[in-house]
């Protein structure tokens, strides 16, 4: 926190700068820019501040102004980090958007924004205290090593230390050092993104002639002895006369040469090693090739499109699966970039896998950078500066990608827009990488966005029917592909006597044969990780528990573990009733596990493969699990959510779904609408290529008005009930929700502290306000919860009023000593 001192007006031409440092500070602070700077400091550079005692950080200049801060005499700038702005202000004006309509700081908005590698990191440095003078009588050994070293060289850090004293316990050393006075503390800021250096291998210039280099070969006594390194020395004049410049690791590779035969001729002057700075982002030629035309009704539903952007923003396009979607996109992009535009791409995490990357660089090559989580913080950076630099034309990233520098976007296409995963819930700032996109396409000049998706959000099909958006439907199946037969199987009407019957209905299995025997493949999906999702006791109907969370433990045969899918904690299987001490547990519920387990005893030749959390951790078992099916190595695929997004595979005749009464049941408003896209899109698997794509849902309701509508994807009738729900009960798009999640480590402090709160705002929300309620997991890593809603009109001042009337009652919560310690969390458009 800044010290309050007093502030006296002085030359009013001093220039002074609001700096985003990336911590939850409730505002932006102001820091002196000190003469010497002036010629240089520029909105969007990263500087050097002091805040507090001796703590550093790496902030943005956010403004430069001439308003001297009120109350305090302001600090002075350190230093400045970048030549060049690291964003353009365009991202500064939607970082301060975020933060004020997610209720968040600034400062975390730029935490999230910026790649790891830009925020900088503290180091200590160990400082010689001058005063202390040179007198180390009083000093033990140890002591004295390291106090003689700071005399000479002033400064050190703690790997030095280390180096100095040949251990790594150094903290008593240096606690000592800094009772007795020789030294003190500096957090250092240290720059820890590294470029990527690799060593090629270079003839030595000595034989850069043909002569010298004939004399070498035929003469050279060295070589004529060492054979190998002779054979190696030809590998690389072959490959540089073939292939031009190679590294180290490549002319290994190709050669078969060791790595001691290399140095020998290193060694001898003959080679030379070389360490360059290398891009790691590869990249491919800087080619349009667009090599497919557009079906009619493509060509038709493209030229629809074009029109809304000139009368409209933002654009719907409702496209049911597979009807060549990301055909209609990649013709789009083409023209956004030829006129010079930058475009950005976003899809949800998961479909961003590699088939849709390699689609996508099919046509663009080089002029596309992706972004997402699996990328290290170094390769981000890379990828920020060349989207910065505008060499970048196309990103195709997960929703952070929108934080990248544009400096000239054209285009926002946002693919399955109705996706969750477009919301981020955890940390703040909790936002909706579609609703933010659309804010920030319009602070660029003439900026479009493209809505995508099978089956719309409610939010967005009624923005488009009230005209606030433009709207083009493309309902047939690209090819004149039919839409997939949907076929109901009544559970109840199946009295299974093998347990796996219920899992796997005889009708289900009938159907799973016939596509074996077509040579066909199969897609089963369960809304469900794990084997079963508990254990639970036969006598007595206990089922564990996770000790944090309260909630019921799924059971993982492969580890043999109940795992708390909240926590993560994971336990031994249970042997023993904790209620009655039965030792006879059942599986209640089936997980994808469980299904792979009992397809293998049914089809023991068919070749299966499980999709889920678990079986996809590793950086690449996501690709090359799809990989694998597209080349057809796997024959029935088993999976969760992940099957769902965006995967084109040409062979698959039919798709199961095991458990619709699972997804019939969510505790949600939107239940029936998420439950129409899962299963909608799910289905979309379904006959893609050929036609005749069959689904089967099992289920015990064949007669649940969303299963019929699935079943005549009809989307339509689905918004029209859906619609008139919300506008009774006052749900979105008809309002705006906020929710408020209250946690404590005990109870009935975070019960009163919801209680009191609600109590505070009924003034003002009487109407709005559902709860205070424990949500149905009531605690999450040890930590009670209790949850407020506000349902508010879609008014933007009323909105704003109400956020800073929440933001009052948190900050008066926090000065009564028994709820300090409550954190209080506001999610806007949380669910
Ligand atoms: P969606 O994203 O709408 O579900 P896709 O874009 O994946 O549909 O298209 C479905 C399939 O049809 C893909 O295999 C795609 O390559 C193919 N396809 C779509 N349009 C064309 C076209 N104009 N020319 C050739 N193939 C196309
Ligand atoms: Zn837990
Ligand atoms: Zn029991």
């Amino acid at each position: 926190m800044q010290e309050l001192e007093l502030y006296e007006p002085t030359n009013t031409r001093k220039v002074f700068a609001e700096i985003i440092i990336p911590l939850a500070l409730p505002i932006n602070y102001t820091w002196l820019v000190p003469q010497h700077m002036l010629p240089i400091i520029k909105v969007g550079c990263r500087v050097e501040v002091n805040l507090g005692k001796n703590k550093r950080y790496a902030g943005i200049v956010k403004q430069l102004h001439q308003e001297a801060p009120e109350f305090f005499e302001a600090k002075e700038v350190l230093n400045i980090l970048d030549v060049q702005p690291v964003v353009y202000p365009q991202q500064l004006l939607l970082w301060e958007w975020m933060s004020a309509y997610y209720m968040c700081t600034q400062g975390e908005v730029m935490a999230a924004a910026l790649p790891a590698h830009f925020k900088l990191s503290s180091e200590s440095v160990l400082v010689f205290n001058e005063e202390a003078g040179e007198d180390f009588t009083e000093l033990d050994n140890e002591e004295y090593l390291v106090a003689e070293a700071l005399l000479i060289r002033k400064e050190l850090k703690l790997p030095e230390v280390q180096l100095i004293l040949d251990s790594s316990h150094v903290y008593p050393v240096i606690n000592r050092l800094i009772q007795k006075r020789i030294c003190y503390v500096w957090e250092a800021l240290k720059e820890t993104y590294t470029p990527k250096k690799e060593d090629y291998i270079l003839l030595s210039t000595e034989y850069s002639s043909e002569a010298a280099l004939e004399l070498l070969l035929n003469e050279d006594k060295r070589l004529q002895r060492a054979e190998k390194q002779m054979e190696l020395l030809l590998a690389y004049l072959h490959f540089q006369k073939t292939e031009g410049e190679i590294t180290k690791s490549a002319l290994l590779k190709k050669s078969g040469a060791t790595d001691a035969q290399l140095k020998g001729l290193i060694e001898k002057g003959i080679l030379v090693a070389e360490r360059r700075v290398v891009d790691r982002i590869k990249r491919g030629a800087k080619n349009i090739e667009i090599n497919f035309s557009l079906s009619e009704a493509q060509t038709t539903a493209f030229e629809e499109i074009k029109t809304s952007l000139t009368e409209k923003p933002i654009c719907l396009l409702h496209g049911v699966t597979s009807s060549g979607k990301t055909e209609i996109y990649i013709r789009l992009i083409e023209d956004y970039i030829r006129s010079g535009k930058q475009v950005l791409y976003m899809l949800p995490e998961i479909a961003l896998t590699s088939q849709t990357i390699r689609r996508l660089q099919k046509h663009f090559g080089g002029h596309i950078g992706v972004y997402h989580s699996r990328f290290s913080q170094n390769e981000r950076i890379e990828i920020w500066n060349k989207v910065k630099d505008g060499e970048l034309k196309i990103v195709l990233g997960a929703r952070s990608a929108l934080f990248l520098p544009f400096g000239n976007l054209g285009l926002i296409i946002c693919d399955e827009e109705h996706d969750t995963s477009y919301k981020q819930m955890e940390p703040a700032p909790r936002y909706h990488a579609r609703d933010t996109a659309i804010y920030m396409s319009s602070l660029y000049e003439d900026c479009k966005v493209l809505l995508g998706s099978a089956t719309p959000s409610l939010e967005s099909y009624y923005n488009a029917s009230k005209e606030k958006y433009g709207l083009v439907k493309l309902m047939q199946r690209y090819g004149n592909v039919e839409m997939p037969v949907l076929e109901m199987i009544d559970t109840r009407r199946l009295k299974p006597k093998d347990p796996n019957a219920a899992i796997l209905s005889e009708p289900l299995c009938n159907a799973i044969q016939a596509s074996m025997d077509a040579a066909k493949q199969v897609i089963l999906f369960q809304n469900r990780r794990g084997y079963t999702p508990y254990q639970r006791c036969n006598v007595c109907g206990w089922i564990p528990q996770c000790k944090h969370c309260d909630v019921s433990l799924t059971f993982h045969k492969f580890y043999n573990k109940l795992v708390c899918h909240y926590c993560g904690t994971s336990y031994a299987p249970m042997q023993t009733c904790a209620a009655c001490g039965s030792h006879d547990f059942v599986q209640r519920q089936f997980g994808t596990e469980r299904i792979e387990e009992v397809l293998q005893e049914i089809f023991p030749l068919a070749k299966t493969a499980r999709m889920d959390m678990d079986s996809v951790r590793g950086k690449n078992a996501h690709d090359q699990l799809i990989q694998s099916f597209e080349q057809l190595n796997i024959d029935i695929l088993v999976g969760t959510q992940m099957v769902v997004k965006g995967l084109d595979f040409g062979n698959v005749d039919l798709v199961g779904i095991l458990d619709a009464d699972g997804i019939l049941s969510f505790a949600d408003f939107r239940v029936n609408e998420r439950a129409f896209q899962l299963m909608e899109q799910v289905s979309g698997r379904a006959g893609r290529k050929h036609g005749k794509g069959k689904v089967l849902v099992q289920t015990s309701q064949p007669k649940h008005p969303v299963l019929m509508q699935v079943q005549q994807h009809d989307y339509d009738a689905l918004y029209n009930d859906e619609i008139a729900k919300r506008e009774q009960f006052f749900y979105p798009p008809f309002s705006r929700i906020i929710k408020l999640t209250f946690k404590n480590k005990i109870r009935e402090v975070v019960q009163d502290a919801a209680q009191i709160f609600t109590g505070a705002l009924s003034n003002r929300y009487k109407d709005h306000i559902t709860g205070p309620a424990e949500p149905v997991i009531n605690r999450l890593r040890n930590q009670y919860l209790m949850e407020i809603l506000l349902k508010l009109p879609r008014n933007a001042k009323a909105l704003e009023q109400c956020k800073k009337d929440i933001l009052y009652q948190i900050a008066v919560l926090h000065q009564e000593p028994r709820y300090k310690s409550v954190t209080v969390i506001p999610d806007v458009d949380g669910i």
